[in-house]
């Protein structure tokens, strides 16, 4: 059965992102370096995200939703999201994962909505440290 891709929207990715199941996935090249990020996000960027799906598929065990993302999340975010899912397919891998989504509009959007962005520089990112 092929996986589908769902759309999240900013305002719950921000109810649900605190939520130990979740990953989200960056998938910008160097923006993320000057923009920032989205606090506890992984960096997997699109120009070479095929060659670490696998790395990305143990970085994530453990969680069932993940939110891919890029600058608008028009391309490359819903590029890798399928590619992702179509991995999963290939390899035949459960991995757990039971939703995959983009994140609308993005991080641009995410930022121009006011909403709090990380300008840590911590691979991984920690998240925001109460
Ligand atoms: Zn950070």
């Amino acid at each position: 059965m092929a996986r589908s891709i769902s759309y999240i929207t900013g305002s719950q990715l921000l109810s649900l992102r605190r939520q130990p199941n979740i990953a989200i996935i960056d998938v910008r090249d160097d923006e993320r370096g000057y923009d920032g990020h989205i606090a506890g996000s992984l960096h997997y960027a699109s120009g070479s995200f095929s060659e670490n799906i696998s790395n990305l598929i143990q970085q994530v065990k453990g969680k069932d939703t993940l939110v891919f993302h890029c600058a608008l999340s028009q391309v490359r975010g819903p590029t890798c999201a399928r590619r992702f899912a179509n991995y999963l397919e290939d390899v035949k891998e459960e991995a757990g994962i039971k939703n995959i989504m983009v994140l609308e509009r993005g991080f641009n959007g995410w930022e121009a909505s006011g909403r709090p962005v990380c300008r840590c520089s911590d691979v991984p990112c920690k998240g925001e440290v109460a």
